[in-house]
């Protein structure tokens, strides 16, 4: 489960710590020290989380959360708030504001995995590598094979991904501009037009045990994946 995570934090020792563990674990890591730094780099990227100091010089964290989650762009971002406070008061006020999860410093590093873990899963179920099986259709992230009824079926990469976010996510509508951004990511200049080809290519690699019929059409609206009738 490799994900970019972009550590908001000031002191320099934890954020090498933070580093160097989620670099050793497979994340891509984004540094910023401070609130207007994490602005200027999620204007070019979407991490798949944060990771984000409650005491931060200018900004504090909270304030820095809370605007994150009123911006339309950045509100579902999971956000775990990193604090050298441990009373519950302040934990309460920090879950409030909209964080996901909490972990007071000093914290060990496979504390801090295994929430990061629970997190994705929670939030981004399509970062994990859990196996997902909807009506006899079934997708393995770690060996990248989608057998639909034991047949085993042909995916190319982009479909693949597809897939596996509209697996992750059944019975809710996605519009175009919402698939480009959680499945080719944010910042492609990618047309909107190009999902409507990848979900034709995905219809006709499904065909074979009759799954394409999970990818439904909203007229006006994207595309969904249910296993009720459109
Ligand atoms: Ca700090």
């Amino acid at each position: 489960m490799a994900a970019t995570i972009l550590v908001i934090e000031d002191e320099p020792g934890i954020q090498e710590v933070l580093k160097f563990n989620l670099g050793q674990h497979g994340h891509d890591v984004l540094v910023a020290t401070d609130a207007d730094e994490a602005n200027r780099l999620l204007q070019g990227a979407l991490p798949d989380l944060i990771l984000l100091d409650w005491m931060l010089p200018g900004m504090s964290g909270i304030d820095f959360a809370r605007r994150l989650r009123a911006d339309h762009r950045l509100k579902d971002i999971p956000i775990i708030m990193l604090t050298a406070r441990s009373e519950e008061r302040d934990k309460i006020q920090g879950l409030e504001t909209g964080a996901d999860d909490y972990i007071t410093k000093p914290f060990s590093p496979r504390e801090l995995m295994a929430r990061i873990k629970a997190v994705l899963r929670r939030r981004a179920p399509q970062m994990t590598e859990d196996l997902v099986e909807i009506e006899g259709l079934r997708l393995d992230p770690v060996s990248h094979r989608v057998h639909g009824d034991q047949t085993p079926l042909e995916l190319g990469p982009t479909e693949f991904r597809l897939l596996h976010f509209l697996m992750t996510h059944p019975e809710r509508v996605y519009s175009r501009s919402q698939l480009l951004d959680q499945v080719w990511g944010d910042h492609v200049f990618v047309e909107e037009r190009t999902v409507d080809v990848h979900i034709r290519r995905l219809r006709s690699a499904l065909e074979p045990s009759g799954h394409d019929r999970l990818i439904q059409t909203v007229r006006g609206s994207g595309y969904r994946l249910s296993a009720l009738p459109g």
